[in-house]
């Protein structure tokens, strides 16, 4: 998607911190960290939103998942845990429209809403 700013972080055309990449998915350090460790994985075709996946993208969504439990073990913070956060649309506070898991990790998380 042309004006899409990780589409252009996928094609190389933005500059991004890598931590992982396959032909899938891609990894990468958020540039504005909200935890000690916090990192973007999104997949490389372009979704919108989690209100915006199709039935074919399930496989693509538990590979996701697959590979978070990989960067989790990788960077070393699997066993003392993380949070996985998804923003959706307007009300979930979603800014950038490429669906993009938020892991966060390094400290004890507050602010729990749920
Ligand atoms: P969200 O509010 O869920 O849409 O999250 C968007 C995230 O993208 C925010 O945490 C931003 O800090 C992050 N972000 C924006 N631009 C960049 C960039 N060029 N490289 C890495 N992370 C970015
Ligand atoms: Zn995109």
């Amino acid at each position: 998607m042309e004006d899409c700013l990780f589409c252009k972080i996928i094609k190389g055309e933005i500059p991004s911190k890598k931590v992982y990449e396959d032909e899938d998915v891609l990894a990468f350090y958020d540039i504005n960290p909200a935890a000690p460790i916090h990192i973007l994985v999104i997949p490389k075709k372009h979704i919108k939103s989690l209100a915006d996946i199709e039935e074919d993208d399930e496989k693509l969504l538990g590979k996701i998942h697959m590979v978070i439990n990989k960067i989790a073990e990788e960077k070393g913070f699997k066993e003392e845990g993380y949070r996985v956060i998804i923003n959706c649309g307007k009300n979930g506070g979603q800014e950038v429209m490429h669906l993009h898991f938020h892991i966060l990790a390094g400290k004890k998380l507050g602010e729990k809403v749920v």
